[in-house]
Parts: C-alpha cells; sequence; structure tokens
C-alpha cells in the first residue's frame, strides 16, 4: 500500500468510507509521522491514544454502514482551541497547564463530522507573531529548506505548527486561526493552501481569543478541495457566539466546478509595493494570465486606503489584546506566582507568565485605549478600518475576486527578524487589508523561488462569497499545478 500519508484528505476520506484502509491504518500512519518529525516542532501536545479510540469509532461507524463526512481523517489542532481533557496552552507560559472542561464549537464541528484528533499544534503566543518565534514551546522549523543555503527557515505564523505539520505529511489537514493573516502566510510560506473564512462564518466560541473583532478559524490543507471540504465541516451558525453569522454553510466542496469564465478577476494597483522582490511581481502577473487563459477576466481596481491598513490593525489588534488578555490575573486561569499581595500577584504573575511580544502588544493595546489617547489612537483606526471596508465594496462592484500575492518574500531565515517587531508587521501587509474588512481569502501555492522555497498568491472574496473563492482558487491551483514538495531531511535529523 502507498505511504497513506501522502494521501490528501479527500483521498483518506474516500479510501476509509470504501474500505481500503481502515481509520485506525491511517491514524498509526499519521501517529508515526508525528513522531518521526518532532525534530519540526510542530506538536505542543500529541494525542495518540485518543486518535486511536477516536479512529476505532469511525472504523465501527464504517462497519455499520453509517460514515460521517470526514469519518475517520485525522486532523491537527492550532493549541488555541480549547479541547474537552487535553490541554491547551495557546503557546504561553501562562496557560502552560491548563486543560479545558469544555470543546471549541469548531473542534466539536469536526469530531462530529468524524475527524480524528491528532494533537495540538505549535503557534506564537496568543496567536500574536508572524514567524512562531514567539511560543513558549520553542520555534517551529518550516520544512522547506533553501537550497542555497540550507539554513533553518520560519514556517511563518501564528499558525506555524499546522502550516508545518500539512506540509510535512504529518496531518492530512490541520485548522488554524487567522486574525491578520496567521492561516494564509505560514501556508504560503510552507507550500500549503490555508483559507480564513468571512468574519462570522466559523464560531469563535471556546478558541482563545486575541482580537475578537478579526479572530476566524480556518482550513491548513495541500489541496483547495481538501479545504473545502475540511471548512464545510468546521464552519456553521452557533448560537454561543454573538458574532456568528446565521447563514447555512453551503456545501463548498460542490462549488469546485473548474471554471472561471467569465469570472472578474480585481487586481488592486496598490498592491504593487515598492521594494518588492521582482520573483513575487512575476508570479502575480503569471496568476492573472492563468486566470486569463482559463477565460477570466482581469480588471484593475484600487484600493486606496490599503496603506493605512497596518498601521490601523496594529492599533485595534493590541487593543483588543490588551482587553482580552486581562482574564489572565493568576486567580482565573492558568499560571499564579508566589506573592506579598493582590497587586504584586498580577504583576509577578502577568510578568512571568507573557512573552515579550505579548507584552508589547499589552502596552501598545492600553495605551492606545488610554483616556488620553483613545481618540488619537483607537477611534481613528476605527475610522480608518470602515473607510478599508468600504474600499472593497466598491471594488467589488465591479469584480468578482481580487488576486494580490499572499506575502512580500519567501520564508524568511530564523531569527533574521527577531530583533525588528516593525519588520516583523510588514510581513502582514496583503492579509491584514481583507482581514480588517472580515472578508474571506485564501492563499495557493503558486510557484517557488530561484532558492526553491514556496510562494503563495491570494485570493480575496466578497463577504460569504467562499464559493467562488474556493472556485477561483481550485483554477488557480491547477493552472499552476506546483509539485515540489519538501526533502525530508528531518527524518535523518531524528527526534
Ligand atoms: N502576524 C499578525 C500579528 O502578529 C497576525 C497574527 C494572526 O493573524 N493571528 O498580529
Amino acid at each position: 500500500m502507498a505511504d497513506l500519508t501522502d494521501l490528501t484528505l479527500a483521498e483518506a476520506r474516500d479510501g476509509v468510507r470504501s474500505g481500503t484502509f481502515s481509520a485506525t491504518e491511517l491514524t498509526q500512519a499519521h501517529i508515526d509521522a508525528v513522531e518521526g518529525a518532532r525534530g519540526l516542532n510542530a506538536f505542543i501536545t500529541e494525542t495518540p491514544e485518543r486518535a486511536l479510540a477516536m479512529a476505532a469509532d469511525s472504523d465501527a461507524r464504517v462497519a455499520a454502514n453509517d460514515p460521517r463526512p470526514m469519518e475517520g481523517v485525522p486532523i491537527a489542532i492550532k493549541d488555541l482551541f480549547c479541547t474537552d481533557g487535553v490541554r491547551t496552552t495557546a503557546g504561553s507560559h501562562i496557560l502552560e497547564n491548563f486543560t479545558p472542561p469544555y470543546e471549541s464549537s469548531v473542534t466539536q464541528n469536526i469530531w462530529d463530522a468524524g475527524g480524528v484528533l491528532l494533537g495540538k499544534t505549535n503557534l506564537d503566543e496568543f496567536a500574536m507573531g508572524s514567524s512562531n518565534e514567539n511560543s513558549f514551546f520553542g520555534p517551529v522549523e518550516n520544512p522547506w529548506r533553501a537550497a542555497d543555503d540550507g539554513q533553518s527557515r520560519v514556517p511563518g505564523g501564528s499558525s506555524g505548527g499546522s502550516a508545518a505539520a500539512v506540509a510535512a505529511n504529518i496531518a492530512p489537514g490541520a485548522i488554524g486561526t487567522d486574525t491578520g493573516g496567521s492561516i494564509r502566510q505560514p501556508a504560503a510560506f510552507t507550500g500549503i493552501v490555508g483559507m480564513k473564512p468571512t468574519y462570522g462564518r466559523c464560531s469563535r466560541w471556546g478558541t482563545v481569543a486575541f482580537a475578537s473583532s478579526l479572530d476566524q478559524a480556518g482550513p491548513m490543507t495541500r489541496t483547495v478541495q481538501d479545504a473545502a471540504i475540511l471548512l464545510e465541516s468546521m464552519a456553521g451558525f452557533d448560537a454561543k457566539d454573538s458574532t456568528s453569522v446565521d447563514i447555512a454553510a453551503p456545501k463548498f466542496e460542490a462549488a469546485l466546478t473548474g471554471e472561471v469564465k467569465g469570472l472578474k478577476i480585481g487586481i488592486p494597483d496598490e498592491y504593487r509595493l515598492d521594494g518588492m522582490p521582482s520573483e513575487i511581481e512575476a508570479l502575480w502577473t503569471q496568476g492573472a494570465e492563468w486566470l486569463r487563459d482559463a477565460g477570466a477576466e482581469i480588471v484593475p481596481v484600487s484600493l486606496p486606503m490599503t496603506q493605512y491598513a497596518l498601521p490601523a490593525y496594529y492599533i485595534v489588534a493590541p487593543a483588543e489584546a490588551s482587553s482580552n488578555l486581562a482574564r489572565y490575573d493568576g486567580i482565573r486561569y492558568g499560571l499564579r506566582e508566589d506573592a506579598e499581595d493582590l497587586t504584586d500577584l498580577y504583576e509577578t504573575t502577568r510578568a512571568s507568565g507573557f512573552g515579550g511580544e505579548v507584552q508589547r502588544r499589552i502596552l501598545i493595546g492600553t495605551y492606545a485605549l488610554s483616556a488620553g489617547y483613545y481618540d488619537a489612537y483607537y477611534l481613528k483606526a476605527q475610522k480608518v478600518r470602515t473607510r478599508i471596508a468600504e474600499d472593497f465594496r466598491q471594488a467589488f462592484e465591479t469584480v468578482d475576486v481580487l488576486l494580490t500575492p499572499t506575502a512580500p518574500s519567501e520564508a524568511f531565515v530564523a531569527g533574521s527578524k527577531s530583533d525588528d517587531p516593525i519588520a516583523m508587521y510588514l510581513n502582514d501587509v496583503f492579509t491584514v487589508p481583507g482581514s480588517m474588512a472580515g472578508l474571506p481569502g485564501i492563499s495557493v501555492p503558486a510557484g517557488n523561488a530561484a532558492n526553491g522555497l514556496p510562494l503563495g498568491l491570494q485570493i480575496l472574496a466578497k463577504p460569504f462569497d467562499e464559493q467562488t473563492l474556493f472556485r477561483a482558487a481550485h483554477v488557480l491551483e491547477m493552472a499552476a499545478g506546483v509539485t515540489a514538495r519538501p526533502t525530508q531531511w528531518w527524518k535523518e535529523a531524528g527526534a
């Protein structure tokens, strides 16, 4: 039998359902892959016993001729989703020993569809970062290495563990969260598909909050079809999340018709940045040509507020984070340091529990929300946000989707931006505007840089038009026909 870890999510699903292999065999193959790839540090917590118990349940379902939509398929879960009885750390020391007594709605939906919990993946602490170097549990290694320097590369962030697990064939699918790009950017850096749904499409209940008005869960897979299948199991209205939107989730997989004839693809001029690597610019042009050759119409559009998206995001997101993270006080959750009195307890617990980037965000956010600066920063940023959304609304009056690069570079060398937060924040320049407007977005592997590292293109669509998003992404994926895979050097490196 071919290696079960090479199968796409769709092939794994079909194989379990038809009895070609059992869910237990499929799960065991992936558990072995998790163990064989510990050198990547993609997982914070492995859950082999639970995985095998869930797989046995799946095999019983198949035997009873009652399979659910994703029966027996192992899925890796970003360690930001609460999992009942399984430690959930958010990549932070402050939640290092937190075991939730409840299950997030999104993960519950996946288990109800027959998914199998493979383990909890590494991430930037509280999903703050673009390189997965901000995790209390250590950095994740990108499975890809450049042909020229062989140096360790970051997998992107914050969903870096999920991205690495899927890129390294440790899991056929994983889920992440995307606040300003944390699914799409790591997908581009690791050569996989990463999709952020419309804000409100997936429930946020039971997901550790970063910036509540931006956070969205989404699928990370090796194909567009797999992303559609996984999202179908995750999405849906949830009365427990007041921002969950009561619109039935369509059959996303059925949207992949393989054609884009007559579709209008917008190319936003403002995404052409000074100093952008020529390879990325060329790939973007190539992507538009592929879609035009497939029958789509390419239309230049203007999004004049684009340049303000990043600065506004880095006010809004830290402001919400500073409020959300106030709950980690040493009293109610997680870590508690010894202290003389209450103030001392808060201070010592939070000082030792939060890492440097999280503390920076709390300081920026608290400052932006303080009485004297609220109008100048937070309110202003909210106004900018409204204008950004208006830009997109107008563009979507003439086009169906937008095509842009996902990130301004390929995966960078580990440690190369750690001392420069602004350089790190600039990674989100193409993903943040869509987040500010709550739009669905997807990164599709579209090519490789001269040094062999993967590059992605992003498609953005109208709110709740994930079907058109998937349809265009699927055609782009087929046209690009990327087949390169990372060499499995981590297997020799050992655990
Ligand atoms: N890199 C961005 C940040 O650090 C986005 C993170 C995310 O989407 N969770 O805020």
